[in-house]
């Protein structure tokens, strides 16, 4: 049983007009076997959490926590974050040309678990979560990110998760960009992890589309940098029939 928590969290960046704060008091609890949807209109902020947990150093954490099992995941360096049993997809994965999706992975895997996996389980391993998300077997000896589709990097991403086995994984939906077919994957291997690892998850997204795969059991409205209201998965229906319009700040409703 793992807890990640966020406590009042308050996140700035960096501006030509000095710092700007994009996250003004974030408290959000995820346990294992939970999924969590975190949904909100463009520039609520939703990407900067993901980001701030994820330890990048552009996002200036001002006030506030977030721990793993009691863990400071802000103290932790981002191999730390990993290995604590974080796992964070970012929303645009970078390339990382001469690395090939096998050995970003076995460097991956070796680097969470602190020892090399043994080769023959470990190659087993890998075939075995590249035919569940049907990948074709040359893709492993592909440049990490180099030339990937949109959803051939939702894969690697999925398939990463699958062989990391993390306790809470931070997902940052681009789901404008995904066709059913890659969204089926990401799925089915979200609730795959959710199902044998007890993985919580903390999905984050624009469209309530990918919820039709991935069942919340809790939804939270975010707007202007906080979690404006929160639900079960019926707040999903009512946000896709009705949109954010009334938690935007200011009178935004028609007359
Ligand atoms: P979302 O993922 O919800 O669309 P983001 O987290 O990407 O939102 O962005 C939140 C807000 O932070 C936006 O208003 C964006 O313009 C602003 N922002 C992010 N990075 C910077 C930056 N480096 N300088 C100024 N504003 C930024
Ligand atoms: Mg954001
Ligand atoms: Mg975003």
């Amino acid at each position: 049983m793992s807890t990640l928590e966020i406590k009042d969290l308050h996140v700035s960046v960096e501006t030509e007009n000095g710092p700007k704060e994009i996250l003004k008091g974030v408290d959000l609890t995820v346990r294992s076997g939970e999924t969590h949807a975190i949904m909100g209109p463009n520039g609520s902020g939703k990407s900067t959490l993901a980001y701030s947990i994820a330890g990048h150093p552009k996002y200036q954490i001002t006030s506030g926590t977030v721990t793993l099992d009691g863990a400071d995941v802000l103290a932790m360096g981002v191999d730390e974050r990993a290995q604590a049993g974080l796992f964070l997809a970012m929303q645009y994965p970078v390339e990382v040309p001469g690395v090939s999706v096998s050995n970003f992975l076995r460097t991956a895997k070796t680097a969470i678990d602190g020892e090399a996996p043994k080769l023959r389980h470990w190659v087993k391993d890998v075939k075995a979560a590249m035919g569940r998300l049907k990948m074709d077997s040359t893709f492993a000896e592909r440049d990490v990110n180099a030339g990937f589709s949109g959803g051939e990097k939702k894969r690697h991403e999925i398939l990463q998760m699958e062989l990391l086995k993390p306790k809470v994984a931070i997902l940052d939906e681009t789901d404008s960009g995904l066709d059913i077919d890659a969204l089926r994957v990401v799925s089915e291997g979200v609730n795959r992890a959710k199902d044998e690892n007890d993985l919580g998850v903390l999905l984050i997204t624009h469209y309530t589309r990918i919820l039709q795969y991935i069942k919340p059991d809790f939804v939270h409205v975010f707007v202007d940098g906080r979690v404006a209201a929160q639900g079960g998965p019926e707040l999903a229906d009512q946000l896709e029939a009705e949109g954010y319009d009334k938690y935007l700040p200011g009178d935004v409703s028609e007359p």
